[in-house]
C-alpha cells in the first residue's frame, strides 16, 4: 500500500462524496482522482521520474492537495515549503532538498527571478493563478527570465485521457521530506515513507473516529505535518469531506462551520485562544462539532475548560513531531480525558519516558519522551549523524521532556531542545542569533521564548552591540529582511554582556529568568 493508493480505494469507496469544499464550491472523490491523475501524468510527461523531488510552496487550497497526490502518484517525493518563508529560508529548503520541479503561486515567481542563478538543479517551476480577489500586485510573468521554466498549473489538468503507466511504489519508499529546523541552526528534512504517514493517518483517524461522516475544518497549514496527517490525510482516507478554509480567522471559521455544518475542528491552542475571545463569538455557530483537536503546543488547562464550556464540544489535546508523521499520543473519546495531558499513546505507536541512559522510569518522574513505530521516520535527508543521533534502537528521541502516570497518560514538562511556539509556528533561537550575528555591529546574542497572552510564546531578544548609535529598530528592520514575520523578535534588548557559564555557554535560562521576574 502506499498513500496514492490508499487514497484510490476511498474513491472506490466513496467516490461521488465531496472530497472537499472551498470557497462554497464541492469537488467529489471522483473529481479529486481524475485531477490528480492528470497532474501526475502532466508531471510524467515533464519528465518527472520516480524518486525526484516535488516542491510545493502553497497555502491551503485544492491545488495543495491534487499537487501533492499527484506527484506521489507520478512516483515523486513531496518537499512542502512554507509560502511565506523568505528568499533565503526558500533557495536552502530547495537546494539541500535536491528540488527539480517546483510548484509554487504565480506572485512568487519574481523570488524564483531573483534565485534562478542559484537554484541550478530547478528545472521547471508550475504556478498556480492567485485568485482575482488576491490579484493586487501581480506581475507579469511573460516578463520574468525564467518563463521559459514556467508552466500553467491549469494546463496540468488538461491533458485529456490520460495513459501513462503508474510508477510501482513500495511503502518504504519516500513519501515526503519535511524540513524542520534543529537546534543546530539550518533546517533539516525529515523523511517520511508512505507507510510512515498512511500508517499515522489510519491509526490517528481510528483513535478519534473519523469517518465519512465527517466535515472536517482544514485551516492548520498544509505544509505542516499536523494539518498533513489530521486534517487531510486522516480524512480522505476515510471519505470524510475537507472544509479548506485558507486563512484561519474567528469569523471564517464561525460562518463556515455553521454554514457547512463541519463535525471536526483541528487548531493549536492560539487559534482556540482567538475564537473564545472573539468579541461576537455565539455558540451556536460551533454546535455542529463533534470534536475539537489541539496539538503543536500545550493547551493551558483554563483555556480548555473556558472552550468545552462556552462552546459544549469535546477538546481531545494530543502531541506529535515532524519526525513521526507526528502523533503519539491523544486524549481517548472513549475513556476519561485528563485536561493538561497529551493522553494515552495511539495504537501501533509506543511511547516511553527515560533517564539520560536511555532506561524507562517509573510513572511521574521526568525524563525524555522515546517514540518507537510505524510513524518514525526514516531519517534526516543527507545528514546520517543527526539521523543516528536522533534515532537510537529504533526509537526516536524527541528531545521534550514528559512524564507518564500511573494510569498511563503522559503530560509534557518541558521542550528540551530551546524551540520557541509563536502560535504554532517552531522558531529556532539559534537561527534568528546567526541572522543577527552577521549583522556588523553586533558582538553577542541570545534568542528565546518569552510568554505572550496571544501567541503562547513570543521571540525575545537580547544583544551586545559594538556600535551605540545601532537602534531596536535598525536590527529588527535587518530581521524582517532575512527571516519569515513570524521569527522576527517581538523586542530587543541591549546589554553590556550576556551571562555565560565558566565554559563560556551563554546562558539562556539565566535570561529567561531575568523575564520572568520582571
Ligand atoms: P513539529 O515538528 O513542528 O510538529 O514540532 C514538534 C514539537 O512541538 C514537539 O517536539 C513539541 O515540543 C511540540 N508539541 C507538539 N504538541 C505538543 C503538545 N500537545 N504539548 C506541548 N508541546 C507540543
Amino acid at each position: 500500500m502506499n498513500l496514492s493508493s490508499r487514497l484510490s480505494q476511498t474513491v472506490k469507496d466513496f467516490g461521488d462524496k465531496p472530497a472537499f469544499i472551498f470557497e462554497g464550491k464541492e469537488m467529489s472523490y471522483l473529481q479529486l482522482e481524475e485531477a490528480i491523475n492528470q497532474f501526475a501524468s502532466s508531471l510524467h510527461d515533464l519528465g518527472v521520474k520516480k524518486g525526484d523531488h516535488v516542491a510545493v510552496i502553497l497555502g491551503n487550497t485544492p491545488y495543495y492537495v491534487i499537487s501533492l497526490y499527484g506527484a506521489l502518484r507520478a512516483g515523486a517525493t513531496v518537499i512542502p515549503i512554507n509560502p511565506i518563508y523568505t528568499m533565503d529560508e526558500i533557495a536552502y529548503i530547495i537546494n539541500n532538498g535536491d528540488v527539480k520541479t517546483v510548484v509554487t503561486l504565480d506572485l512568487l515567481i519574481p523570488l524564483f527571478d531573483k534565485l534562478d542563478a542559484q537554484l541550478t538543479k530547478v528545472e521547471q517551476i508550475i504556478i498556480c493563478e492567485t485568485p482575482s480577489s488576491e490579484s493586487e500586485g501581480k506581475v507579469d510573468i511573460t516578463k520574468q527570465s525564467i518563463y521559459r521554466k514556467v508552466k500553467p498549473f491549469a494546463t496540468m489538468l488538461s491533458r485529456g485521457s490520460v495513459s501513462f503507466i503508474e510508477p510501482e511504489l513500495d511503502e518504504e519508499d519516500i513519501a515526503v521530506i519535511l524540513y524542520t529546523s534543529g537546534t543546530t541552526g539550518k533546517p533539516k528534512g525529515a523523511m517520511l515513507t508512505h507507510k510512515n504517514l498512511y500508517s499515522n493517518a489510519i491509526d490517528t483517524a481510528n483513535y478519534l473516529k473519523i469517518s465519512k461522516e465527517d466535515i472536517v475544518v482544514t485551516t492548520l497549514p498544509m505544509f505542516h505535518v499536523f494539518c498533513l496527517t489530521v486534517s487531510l490525510n486522516a480524512p480522505l482516507m476515510n471519505g470524510a469531506t475537507l472544509l479548506i478554509v485558507p486563512r484561519f480567522s474567528p469569523d471564517a471559521i464561525f460562518k463556515l462551520t455553521k454554514t457547512h455544518g463541519a463535525t471536526v475542528f483541528a487548531g493549536v491552542p492560539t487559534m482556540y485562544n482567538f475564537l473564545l475571545q472573539h468579541e461576537d463569538a455565539n455558540p451556536a455557530d460551533l454546535s455542529t462539532l463533534r470534536l475539537c483537536i489541539s496539538g503543536g503546543a500545550s493547551m493551558p488547562i483554563a483555556l480548555l475548560k473556558g472552550f468545552e464550556q462556552k462552546f459544549k464540544v469535546v477538546v481531545s489535546e494530543g502531541y506529535g513531531l515532524s519526525e513521526a508523521s507526528p502523533v503519539t499520543c491523544f486524549n481517548p473519546l472513549d475513556r476519561p480525558r485528563k485536561p493538561g495531558s497529551i493522553g494515552t499513546e495511539i495504537m501501533n505507536v509506543k511511547n516511553k519516558v527515560v533517564n539520560e541512559l536511555g532506561e524507562e522510569l517509573p510513572p511521574n518522574q521526568v525524563g525524555e519522551l522515546i517514540v518507537k513505530g510505524p510513524n518514525v521516520m526514516k531519517g534526516y535527508y543527507k545528514m546520517p549523524e543527526e539521523t543516528a543521533h536522533t534515532i537510537r534502537d529504533g526509537w526516536l528521541f524527541t528531545g521534550d521532556l514528559a512524564r507518564k502516570d500511573e494510569d498511563g497518560y503522559f503530560y509534557i514538562v518541558d521542550r528540551k531542545k530551546d524551540m520557541i511556539l509563536v502560535g504554532g509556528y517552531n522558531v529556532y533561537p539559534r537561527e534568528v542569533e546567526e541572522v543577527l550575528y552577521d549583522h556588523e555591529a553586533v558582538v553577542e546574542v541570545a534568542v528565546l521564548g518569552v510568554p505572550d497572552p496571544n501567541f503562547g510564546e513570543a521571540v525575545k531578544c537580547f544583544v551586545v552591540i559594538s556600535n551605540a548609535e545601532v537602534t531596536e529598530k535598525m536590527l529588527l528592520d535587518y530581521c524582517k529582511k532575512h527571516l519569515a514575520k513570524y521569527k522576527v523578535p517581538s523586542s530587543i534588548e541591549f546589554l553590556e554582556e550576556l551571562p555565560k557559564n565558566t565554559t563560556g555557554k551563554i546562558l539562556r535560562r539565566a535570561l529567561k529568568d531575568q523575564v520572568l521576574q520582571k
